[in-house]
């Protein structure tokens, strides 16, 4: 992934995430100091490529971290019963009763506690109603609770609602804004 810079200049990364430039001149003078010399146009080039470098590696290197707190969260098995409603109330039996937007009263999420143990996915917040799953193609953005419950343990749920249709349908019918990734999986 080394870029070349005009010359024989490399700027590039190693395992430890860290940006390496290479250059065969590099050698130590008398005094034991080595030396690069750049055109104004040469430094340019060389802080772009530095900045560029410095980007990927950081995102390579959170997203590698994200891996593997998602890895340990996986680890620490879900207590589903750990149950109570999206503002931390107790479940409630006529929770599932619908309200005229179509919504249910409340909705069952995994507990402030039980969230904390780790998220197995990102937290997302936005699904789309897929055109392609016969659904309307608009977007809906849910409580944070509930987020975080999906992130948790991606199988809680088996449907969901679409702000649009006022209505609940399936997850297959749902993806992640902005991706391609069915809800609950
Ligand atoms: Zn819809």
């Amino acid at each position: 992934m080394g870029d070349k810079i005009k010359g024989t200049l490399e700027v590039g990364a190693n395992e430890n995430g860290e940006i390496v430039i290479n250059h065969p001149d590099l050698k130590p003078d008398a005094n034991g100091v080595g030396h690069i010399v750049f055109s104004p146009s040469q430094a340019r080039h060389l802080a772009q490529s530095l900045t560029k470098h410095a980007d990927e590696i950081e995102r390579e290197t959170r997203a590698k971290a994200d891996i593997e707190r998602m890895k340990a969260a996986a680890a620490i098995p879900v207590d589903r019963s750990a149950r109570v409603l999206t503002d931390g109330s107790p479940v409630t039996d006529d929770h599932r009763e619908l309200l005229p937007s179509g919504q249910q009263k409340g909705y069952v999420v995994l507990s402030a506690e039980e969230r904390a143990k780790g998220f197995v996915r990102p937290v997302r917040r936005t699904y789309r109603h897929a055109v392609s799953a016969g659904g309307c193609g608009s977007t809906t953005t849910m409580a944070l609770s509930l987020a975080e419950t999906y992130a948790r343990d991606p199988g809680f749920y088996s449907g969901t609602f679409c702000a649009t249709c006022r209505s609940h349908f399936p997850l297959d019918q749902f993806v992640w804004d902005g991706t391609t990734e069915q809800v609950g999986q």
